[in-house]
């Protein structure tokens, strides 16, 4: 019999397919990033067993344990949430993929704790701020390339993407335009070869990803749908 974390893992994923095939979207291009912060590990297993293979934490004390429960190697780790400057070594050690880069210094401080562990590569992205709200974390539009340009000269951080917390609206068709300019930005850079491959778009949360998804997400964050309400 299937577990509520399995019926819930069922419809994402079911929902993930629908929203792809209304915008003409290969599913495979579309990743789903378990976000399991609050939860404790137990329910990390449960959802290991389910079949997923990224998980997403926002705080790194938190995502420590967790992971040293769990495994580090078992699964892909991402860290989502707002990194601290005097976290960012601990981060390197246990996250697979950072795409929370909100600064230029944030950048600077990675690259050099990098070669300092002897870290090969680390994939970050670079967090948006689309709202221009100043209390809003995220590089604001204009700064992105200027850090992206610095970032495609590092010899150990590689430019995976943008990355976007946009304010929430209970319609989720107003978070639309935010999703746009973030695909049209991330469009700009790939033109100007700062971004590796075509770069990934991470946006979509539990109430807004189909939305995200027909906008071209390469990566959506989805917790309370999967796990509950926290
Ligand atoms: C918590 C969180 C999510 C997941 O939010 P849900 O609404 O529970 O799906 C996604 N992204 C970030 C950055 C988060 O902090």
């Amino acid at each position: 019999m299937q577990n509520a974390l399995e019926a819930n893992l069922a419809d994402v994923r079911g929902r993930m397919l629908e929203a792809a095939r209304r915008a003409g979207r290969d599913p495979a291009d579309i990743s789903l990033i378990a976000v399991t912060k609050t939860h404790s590990a137990k329910i990390v297993e449960q959802a290991l067993m389910a079949g997923i293979t990224i998980f997403g934490e926002n705080k790194v004390q938190e995502a420590e344990d967790k992971i040293a429960e769990i495994g580090r190697d078992r699964a892909e780790w991402h860290l989502i949430g707002r990194l601290q400057s005097n976290k960012a070594r601990r981060a390197i050690q246990l996250f697979d993929v950072i795409h929370s880069v909100d600064s230029l210094d944030l950048a600077r401080r990675l690259e050099r704790i990098c070669k300092e562990e002897d870290r090969a590569r680390l994939r970050v992205l670079i967090e948006v701020d689309l709202a221009g709200e100043s209390a809003k974390t995220g590089i604001a539009e204009n700064d992105v390339h200027e850090v992206a340009g610095w970032l495609a000269t590092c010899e150990r951080l590689h430019l995976d993407g943008l990355m976007i917390v946009p304010p929430y609206f209970e319609d989720p068709e107003l978070v639309r335009p935010y999703f746009r300019r973030l695909r049209s930005l991330r469009d700009a850079l790939d033109e100007q070869g700062l971004i590796a491959g075509t770069g990934h778009l991470s946006m979509g949360m539990s109430h807004d990803f189909e939305v995200a998804i027909e906008e071209g997400a390469t990566m959506v964050r989805v917790g309370t749908a999967i796990f509950g309400a926290r």
